[in-house]
């Protein structure tokens, strides 16, 4: 028995629909640029091949909790994503294997500190600041899934005003490519959520501001920025 200076953090986890056991978080990866449009406003190329970055398990948000206004911004975007959730992982797993690793799916936002992201980008400098912050993954309850991955609308909404809608099939790197690439950089595990990139229509928040993120046939996500 390892003998703990201090009580170790509690373990991370998103709830499941339909049944009270929870999915024990390990890691959060997410995908950027992974949308045509988005990626044409970010300033990127389409033929680039898709990248990583991450953010620490512990910036889940759980569903119905609100969002403090982070410090070091003034300028907190949202990026709307279906999220994926691994029940089994591996190592440059094929296409078909990927999609076998699927548990299920959630709405999630990848909240960024964009002034700090693109001061990050003009120095060459890691983007930890600016997308890995506490507070910066709020998450809708994880749908079971089995078989091909969802293909609706992907949208979200910012005091009832509709800021970004898409289709899941606009994705440049769909979801089976997207688990197969990061299997080949990482070895995957049950517990791993990725965020799958945003579509076009990025834009602020502002303290007050009521948030609602949709995903046909995945979910629904709202919360409050405080
Ligand atoms: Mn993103």
């Amino acid at each position: 028995m390892t003998d703990f200076l201090f009580a170790p953090s509690p373990q991370v986890y998103v709830p499941v629909e339909g049944q009270s056991a929870v999915f024990p978080v390990h890691r959060i990866y997410c995908v950027g640029r992974n949308y045509a449009a988005h990626r044409r406003e970010m300033g990127g190329d389409d033929r680039d091949p898709p990248f990583f970055f991450a953010k620490p398990a512990d910036a889940i948000v759980l569903p119905g909790a609100d969002i403090p206004y982070p410090p070091r911004t003034s300028n907190l975007h949202h990026e709307i994503e279906l999220v994926v959730a691994l029940r089994s992982g591996g190592a440059n797993l094929s296409e078909k294997q990927a999609l076998e690793a699927v548990f299920g799916y959630a709405v999630g936002v990848d909240l960024t500190r964009r002034d700090l992201q693109n001061g990050a980008k003009d120095k060459g400098q890691p983007w930890e600041a600016g997308k890995a912050f506490d507070f910066s993954a709020p998450i809708s309850a994880l749908r079971p899934w089995t078989g091909a991955p969802p293909q609706g609308n992907i949208s979200i909404s910012v005091n009832g005003q509709v800021k970004q809608s898409a289709s899941l099939a606009d994705m440049i790197w769909n979801v089976a490519e997207v688990i197969a690439e990061a299997s080949k950089l990482w070895t995957l595990t049950a517990g791993d959520l990725i965020f799958t990139g945003t579509p076009e229509g990025v834009g602020a928040l502002m303290p007050g501001d009521k948030v609602e993120g949709a995903i046909d046939d995945v979910g629904h996500l709202a919360f409050k920025v405080l």
